[in-house]
């Protein structure tokens, strides 16, 4: 082949890497401006992969709690945990992304999951669309659902209500939507049931007006 016809393809070949390039698709984001009082790690600190398909976007109205269902320990990097399930749920459940939009780890803190603009998944039969969907870390059916956990939730909880008019009303779990799971485990169900977060929140709602 003469130098001329080498360069011929390599013309080609940049022309064709170039167009593919352009031709991969942007997904927006709606990005959050958190408070002061919310401890969160943005999805750029923990090494979130962008999404590589979208779905259709939905406002949100109401706030749903889960657990992770398995149990979390001490020992285990929080972060590697949630790379692995973004990896997950990309590959093995076809999802755009991580299923829950934030999640809490064994010491309150908080990360940005699933971009707020796009409904969550779930692997039962509610319709997740228009829920900000927050999953604690671990398994509360057999873990404490601690004091800074609790503390953060109800942080996260009162920001998103604020954001996005969410009446205290619409604050739930899993289980309230699906009978079918244990989601969010009963040592954070029974502050559901005797409302003691839902009120903290409402004390935190006020005290910001
Ligand atoms: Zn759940």
């Amino acid at each position: 082949m003469s130098t001329r016809q080498n360069i011929f393809i390599l013309i080609i070949g940049l022309l064709l890497v170039v167009s593919c390039t352009k031709g991969k698709k942007e997904f927006p984001i709606t990005e959050l401006e958190y408070p002061d009082y919310v401890k969160i790690v943005k999805r750029a600190d923990w090494g979130w992969l962008p999404l590589e398909k979208g779905k259709a976007e939905a406002p949100i109205t109401k706030i749903t709690i889960h657990h992770g269902g398995v149990e979390f320990t001490a020992d285990k990097d929080p972060v590697k945990s949630i790379q692995s399930l973004q990896k997950w749920s990309r590959a093995e459940k076809e999802w755009i992304d991580i299923p829950y939009h934030f999640m809490i780890d064994l010491t309150g803190i908080i990360y940005e999951a699933r971009p707020i603009n796009y409904p969550g998944d779930t692997n039962t039969e509610y319709d997740p669309t228009g829920h900000a969907l927050i999953e604690i870390m671990g398994n509360y059916e057999v873990q404490k659902f601690s004091k800074v956990q609790q503390q953060s939730l109800v942080e996260l909880i009162t920001f998103l209500c604020d954001e996005f008019s969410v009446p205290l009303s619409e604050i739930k779990t899993h289980k309230d939507y699906s009978e079918k799971t244990l989601c969010p485990g009963k040592d954070v169900y029974k502050y559901f049931q005797d409302s003691s977060i839902v009120k903290r929140v409402e004390t935190k709602l006020n005290e910001l007006k």
